[in-house]
């Protein structure tokens, strides 16, 4: 058996949201991409001609209800 000793010298370490910002920003940004591959890379909006990026975001495409067939 072992005991739980909580030691109360333990704080959390501060996040400084000036470190953080970049890297949510850059986050934001792929976040934004895959809902355009998954919501609108079809028909007149394709970037990518064919359907392949549409047959193989399909599922997410049903998942999170954008129209599709
Ligand atoms: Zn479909």
């Amino acid at each position: 058996m072992t005991d739980a000793v909580l030691d109360s010298t333990v704080m959390p370490l501060p996040l400084p949201v000036r470190e953080l910002m970049p890297w949510a920003i850059f986050g934001g940004l792929l976040m934004l991409l895959a809902i355009y591959f998954v919501g609108a890379e079809e028909g007149a909006t394709s970037l990518i001609p064919g359907m392949y990026v549409h047959e193989f975001v399909h599922d997410g495409r049903h998942l999170l209800g954008f129209p599709c067939h």
